[in-house]
């Protein structure tokens, strides 16, 4: 525990260090440097600079780039759709992934929110500015040259804000010396249809499932599916909505490293695919490619739960600085 003055210790500089550290950076030749810490990890300099264009070329490719998770997805529900219209959908939205991809183009109109999640390890020193700002102006820099939508407006006014900022960012420390960025965009469609609630701890698990499929089922077409279905359950009201946006950012196909939320993950799946759905709504097997849940504790009192549903257009890309 820190007490008196002794927090000034542990956080002013020697005025010796400042000194040679603007030095270095009036040099500036490389945006990494590296200098010992007291603990073992290299502490590493990074230019937010580096932030800003990892920021731009992430927005650009996550619009254009299909994981190769999602397209091993659609193959996998056209060999179990049994509506020969569903069929046809999902190829269709394959083909329009693949052409995206190829060309370069957004895979839909809706370029999304620019979500943004940051892993920032604890032995990075961040230089040359504002992390928040050097993340935004990646994202003002990554809609503009990629030519993507700009979605974002004044609740009231629902002026545009003009350059899809201001970006939404989630920032974790971490241990080490690295930064990950992860960029997933977020079209307005299928936010529009998730929900956050409180259960009672008497709910249970039939009270999540209950919850879950009765909200995908009146989402109806609205979310552009097959969807995949992102659940938060425990922490706080809102620690729950991250948890199921988190959710989303999981390979498509992989398993949930919890067996009891895996098997829970494939009953609400098993159930929403009976609700006949389909592709875009037009009936079929496929409403959903699956269900990711994410968990951890909550008060005595409380039973959050947050459901994300996120269209077809299932976009994310990584970096890691
Ligand atoms: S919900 Fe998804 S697929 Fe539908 S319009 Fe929005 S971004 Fe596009």
């Amino acid at each position: 525990m820190l007490v008196n003055g002794d927090w000034k210790k542990r956080f002013i500089v020697p005025k010796s260090r400042i000194t040679n550290h603007e030095s270095r950076l009036r040099a500036g030749t490389s945006a990494l440097r590296c200098a010992g810490t007291n603990h073992g990890e290299k502490m590493r300099e990074v230019d937010v600079k580096l932030i800003t264009e990892k920021l731009r070329d992430l927005c650009m490719k996550a619009n254009t780039d299909l994981g190769e998770d999602v397209f091993q997805a659609f193959d996998r529900a056209v060999e179990k759709e049994e509506s020969p219209l569903g069929v046809e959908i999902l190829k269709e939205l394959k083909e329009n992934a693949r052409i995206a991809k190829e060309e370069k183009v957004p895979i839909c109109q809706d370029t999304g929110f620019a979500v943004v999640f940051v892993e920032l390890g604890q032995d990075v020193h961040l230089v040359g500015g504002n992390l928040n700002e050097a993340i935004q102006e990646g994202v003002r820099q990554g809609y503009k040259d990629g030519y993507l939508r700009k979605s974002i407006c004044h609740p009231f006014t629902r002026a545009n804000t003009g350059d899809n900022t201001p970006a939404i960012i989630h920032t974790e420390l971490v241990p080490g010396n690295k930064i990950k960025m992860t960029v997933a965009p977020k079209g307005g469609g299928s936010e529009n249809m998730s929900r956050v609630t409180m259960l009672t701890p008497s709910d249970g698990i039939e009270g999540i499932k209950r919850f879950v499929v009765q909200r995908v089922k009146e989402s109806g077409s609205n979310p552009c599916p097959p969807t995949i279905v992102g659940v938060g359950i425990g922490g706080t009201f809102e620690q729950a909505a991250l948890l199921a946006k988190k959710s989303l950012l999981r390979p498509l196909g992989s398993k949930n490293p919890d067996p009891e939320l895996d098997q829970l993950e494939s009953e609400i799946l098993t159930e929403i695919n009976q609700l006949g759905i389909g592709p875009q709504g037009l009936g079929g097997r496929t409403t959903s490619l699956a269900v990711h849940i994410l968990m951890m504790p909550c008060h005595i009192a409380s039973f959050p739960l947050a459901v994300n549903i996120q269209c077809h257009a299932q976009r994310h890309k990584e970096a890691v600085i």
